[in-house]
């Protein structure tokens, strides 16, 4: 790999694009003071990433762009280009070519470019990283600082020569890994206080899914209980309520009839009433029998007597003939025909009597007189005996009349009290049957009831009793209550498990749990990636002081030399100074920094003739001299890209002026 141009705009005192190629080994740059041979310098430090603009001799970053003169005006930006030929693929780029440029602004914005894709300074570290050319910029002596490397700290000429050793590469993987370590760490434990603080929620969820395994068991058996419980109350229901409408049903239409019985029964009775008038009748009619009777008796003792006077004249014999007019007699007779009274009859004959005149003899007169009496008498007695006769015989009618009402009348009231009674009778057994049915309708409420409270409790399941089949179809319902209180009991006790929501909880279980182990996985890839990355980092340690150590050894052996050849003689060596202490214990809080301070390397120089030890004692062109033998060693062993030396020989007298020559030239 090798440096092949660079290319300054706007910095410094470089107004113009001005490009530099390094076409030899070896390039000297000339020019008068104030020329800007050392701002060349420092645009190499500038575009290699150097942070310090003390180092580029500066206050700020707007320092580095070029500020203007009569002729040009001040620019915007300052931007350096290093352009290296990677044919040999020194730096892990796939091009020929590698270009790092790096633009500062005004405002002090910073810009890094690489291959013309903008990158981040670290991206541009690690590569310079793998060409020995790491931030420490050991293989760049700025005017003036010949002897930097001597008095450098320990910790920073340790870091030149991990530079130079190509070992930052390491210590930036080092530093990642560790830093991976650290946000693994974070992680762990972020992850150990997610399942912290899940733990508990997942024994309450593991309590309540037992607690909802518990009271699904009671949910099943509630439901076969509640099955059978219901299908045998609806069958039972059922039955009864047929039942009861047929029992009710004859009872009701014969209710429902016998009113109309009870209403004729009645109406017979009210016309059976009105029969006073023929008992009226017949009253009279027994008067009337009565006095035809005595009548009659009168007329039969008259005609007795009559008879007697008759039978009293014919024996006297005196009986006198004298002709009435056959006429006349007959107009009389059938006049007394129609004569009620046997005083009327004499009247009438009297009258007759009167009419016709006395007879010529008295007893002829008196018998024939005692006839026409006679015949009168006797046909009366027959009107009367007919009459009387008549009389019976309607007073006879009339009775029987009067009794067969009455006969009938009975029969309507016998009927009328036997309806009343079997209605009232009717009347206690509907009360009675309809109280049943009443008390049916109370139960299949109830039964209503039960049904909605089992819905509610265990869904559209329990509507599967309609088609329960159960084995003991002539079980006695008596046995019913205490199913019942079965069913209650199991209701209680699941109100007590108050396992309520029973899907959410479930599913909640279901994800907190798969989140804890997800969490746990994740715990376990935390911890896996943490024991690779310590392994990586026991490794990439191990590497670094072994490479170390025997990179150490190399320069001491190339810094002997070099040293020798400066100072015709002498022994120069590099030593670590360190301490146990953090070199190999990666705490968070021990950063590289801390372990390079503990690991720190020491100069030691031995003048030849000279009996003098410590760096402090070395005059100026000694100091520049041992720095230049330990830069050229470290360059010896691991060569960078290239190296520029500003006036390094600024101390040096004529004759160590011309080994330095030399030097270079072999080097
Ligand atoms: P010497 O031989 O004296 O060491 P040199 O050739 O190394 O000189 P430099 O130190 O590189 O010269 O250049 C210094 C010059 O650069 C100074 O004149 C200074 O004014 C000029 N310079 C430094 N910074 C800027 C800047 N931002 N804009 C313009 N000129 C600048």
């Amino acid at each position: 790999m090798r440096l092949r141009s660079i290319e300054l705009s706007g910095f410094k005192s470089f107004a113009k694009k001005t490009p530099l190629q390094f076409a030899s080994t070896v390039t000297a740059i000339v020019g008068p003071n104030g020329s800007g041979k050392s701002n060349i310098a420092e645009s190499f430090r500038f575009v290699l990433g150097e942070q310090s603009m003390k180092n580029m001799r500066g206050r700020r970053g707007e320092d580095m762009i070029w500020n203007g003169s009569s002729a040009s005006p001040r620019a915007g930006r300052a931007a350096v280009k290093l352009i290296f030929d990677n044919s040999d693929r020194a730096l892990a780029l796939d091009f020929d070519e590698v270009v790092i440029e790096r633009v500062v602004h005004r405002d002090g914005g910073n810009d890094y470019v690489l291959n013309g894709s903008v990158v981040r300074l670290r991206d541009i570290a690690e590569l310079l990283a793998q060409a020995n050319i790491g931030s420490s910029g050991h293989h760049i002596i700025s005017q003036g600082e010949a002897d930097r490397i001597l008095s450098a700290s320990a910790r920073d000429r340790r870091k030149m020569l991990e530079d130079a050793l190509g070992l930052t590469a390491y210590l930036y993987k080092r530093q990642e890994a560790v830093r991976k370590l650290e946000k693994t760490a974070e992680n762990m434990r972020e992850v150990e206080s997610l399942r912290r603080e899940l733990a508990p929620h997942i024994r309450f969820l593991q309590g309540q899914v037992k607690k909802i395994e518990e009271s699904q068991t009671l949910r099943t058996d509630l439901l076969s209980l509640y099955l059978e419980y219901l299908k045998r109350e609806s069958v039972y229901l059922s039955a009864a309520e047929t039942l009861a409408r047929k029992e009710l049903d004859a009872p009701q239409r014969e209710h429902a009839t016998i009113d109309a019985t009870i209403a004729q029964a009645r109406e017979e009775l009210s016309v059976a009433g009105r029969s006073d008038s023929k008992t009226q009748e017949l009253i009279q009619l027994e008067q009337e029998s009565r006095v035809a009777a005595a009548t009659r008796e009168r007329a039969t003792r008259e005609l007795g007597r009559v008879e007697g006077e008759l039978a009293l004249s014919e024996r006297l014999g005196v009986v006198q003939e004298e002709h009435i007019p056959r006429q006349e007699a007959r107009a009389f007779a059938e006049g007394l025909l129609y004569l009620k009274t046997i005083t009327d009859v004499v009247v009438a004959a009297k009258k007759f009597l009167d009419k016709i005149g006395k007879p010529t003899s008295s007893a002829s007169h008196d018998t024939a007189t005692l006839v026409v009496k006679k015949s009168a008498l006797e046909k009366e007695l027959d009107t009367l005996q007919t009459r009387e006769h008549y009389t019976a015989r309607s007073v006879e009618v009339l009775r029987k009349e009067i009794e067969t009402e009455k006969n009938q009348n009975r029969e309507a009231e016998r009927e009328l009290f036997a309806a009343m009674a079997r209605r009232s009778e009717l009347g206690a057994a509907l009360v009675g049957l309809r109280a049943k049915e009443e008390l049916l309708k109370h139960e299949r409420e109830e039964f209503k009831v039960e049904l909605g409270e089992a819905a509610a409790l265990l869904g559209r399941d329990v509507l599967a009793y309609e088609s329960y089949k159960f084995s003991a179809p002539d079980e006695p319902r008596s046995e019913q209550p205490q199913r019942h209180r079965k069913i209650e009991r199991i209701k209680i006790r699941l109100e007590e498990s108050g396992a309520g929501g029973h899907s959410e909880i479930l599913k909640e279980h279901q994800e907190t749990t798969q989140r804890d182990q997800f969490l746990a996985r994740e715990l376990a890839d935390l911890a896996s990636s943490a024991s690779a990355l310590n392994a990586l980092i026991d490794d990439l340690h191990k590497t670094l002081e072994v490479r170390f150590a025997s990179g150490i050894e190399k320069i001491n052996t190339e810094f002997e030399t070099f040293f020798k050849l400066m100072f015709g003689g002498g022994t120069a060596a590099l030593s670590s100074v360190r301490s146990d202490l953090g070199s190999h214990e990666l705490r968070s809080d021990l950063g590289d920094e801390q372990i390079e301070v503990e690991n720190g390397i020491e100069i030691a120089v031995s003048l030849p003739h000279k009996r003098v030890k410590g760096l402090e004692m070395l005059s100026g062109g000694e100091r520049a001299l041992t720095s230049i033998a330990l830069i050229f060693a470290m360059s010896q062993v691991n060569p960078p890209p290239f190296l520029i030396l500003d006036e390094t020989d600024a101390a040096l007298d004529e004759a160590n002026s011309r080994r330095y020559g030399d030097m270079i030239e072999n080097l």
